[in-house]
């Protein structure tokens, strides 16, 4: 899975990848919300990357990641510091979330806070591109903004009415399948902690050092592919020949 794409961070004398600067993040006071299952909790560079990070995204305190923004204890941890209720954008980001857990599997970690970021690990990021690459990147969006999804609308098309229409279309039917992606990373997380035997929130090293699994991961992949391709059938009004069409037009 070496040839999948990732998004590229400019640092001090070079550029590296989300992965590798997934390295010199430290999340051992991290732990995963057993009610939404993101990651929440102090993290920090290693002290050996501050040099090379860009001087506008040195961080100035240790920061607060919050679980997910819907989850009714996103502001209620008991680690959490009052002033971390309001937060401002931490320097550098898109949005305020160093770590996410792959949306797909749930099994590994991955950088986020730009709107680039990936949403999969990638074993799980080269077989969205598998997928996306048969059927349409909007089934399984691979990320938040749409052109990681696979559109964009080219400067020349912007004028055109039926080009603007298509990219609204294909906008419309991200979000959507972006909201299903969700309901599919909460369902893989919960199984992931009922096979693992874990109740309420956990370590998020120590659940990353036990969840790993290629079957598991195998078997996610494909329940995924199913699950997103028949809530993309139900959004576009697809309707299955056998359940709903009445014997009379079926003869038609
Ligand atoms: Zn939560
Ligand atoms: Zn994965």
């Amino acid at each position: 899975m070496n040839n999948v794409p990732e998004h590229i961070i400019p640092v001090k004398e070079g550029r590296i990848t989300e992965s590798e600067l997934l390295q010199f993040v430290d999340y051992k006071d991290m732990m995963i919300c057993s009610e939404c299952y993101e990651p929440y909790g102090f993290w920090a560079y290693r002290p050996e990357i501050i040099d090379y990070l860009p001087d506008e995204w040195k961080p100035v305190k240790r920061y607060f990641q919050k679980c997910d923004s819907t989850c009714s204890r996103h502001n209620q941890k008991p680690q959490m510091h009052d002033e971390d209720r309001e937060q401002a954008l931490w320097p550098g980001f898109d949005f305020n979330e160093r770590l996410t857990l792959c949306h797909a599997c749930g099994q590994e970690i991955r950088l986020s806070g730009s709107r680039f970021s990936y949403w999969f690990c990638r074993t799980c990021l080269g077989r969205a591109l598998y997928f996306n690459s048969q059927h349409a990147p909007v089934i399984i969006p691979q990320g938040r903004h749409s052109s990681v999804a696979g559109f964009v609308l080219p400067g020349m098309d912007r004028r055109n009415e039926e080009k603007i229409r298509e990219f609204v279309l294909d906008t419309n039917r991200l979000f959507r399948s972006i909201t299903h992606l969700d309901v599919w990373r909460r369902f893989v997380m919960k199984t992931n902690f009922r096979i693992m035997g874990i109740s309420g929130d956990v370590r998020l090293d120590y659940y990353l050092a036990s969840a790993y699994s290629d079957q598991l991961k195998f078997e996610a992949w494909g329940e995924l592919c199913n699950f997103m391709m028949k809530k993309h059938k139900e959004d576009e009004g697809y309707e299955d020949p056998h359940i709903t069409v009445s014997e009379e037009r079926r003869e038609v």
